[in-house]
């Protein structure tokens, strides 16, 4: 049973591990090759969504774009590349609507 040591990877994932073997276990799931949409995105983008949950485009349907552009890691550049996953699968980013505090 060895201690469990709390630590920061160099991309900011806290995770614990009982070894001296400093790998991540986020980074390990981010090295895998990307799937569909994702594998377009820049790292940053990328690692961005995974980071909170969405690694297909209908996940990322579920969000406005304006939600999305507030993820940090995620700016205007990245938009072009979202919107071109969205439509190829005849998704569109969800409409701003003015009472959305059931989706964030
Ligand atoms: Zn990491």
């Amino acid at each position: 049973m060895g201690r469990k040591l709390k630590r920061i990877c160099q991309n900011g994932h806290t995770f614990f591990k009982s070894s001296d073997c400093p790998t991540c276990p986020t980074c390990e799931k981010l090295k895998e090759p990307a799937s569909g949409f994702l594998s377009n995105l820049s790292n940053p983008a990328r690692n961005a969504l995974l980071f909170h949950g969405i690694d297909t485009v209908e996940k990322l349907s579920k969000y406005s774009e304006k939600v999305i552009l507030k993820i940090h890691g995620i700016g205007k550049a990245s938009l072009p590349a979202f919107k071109s996953a969205l439509e190829e699968s005849g998704l569109a980013f969800r409409s701003n609507d003015k009472n959305n505090n059931s989706n964030y």
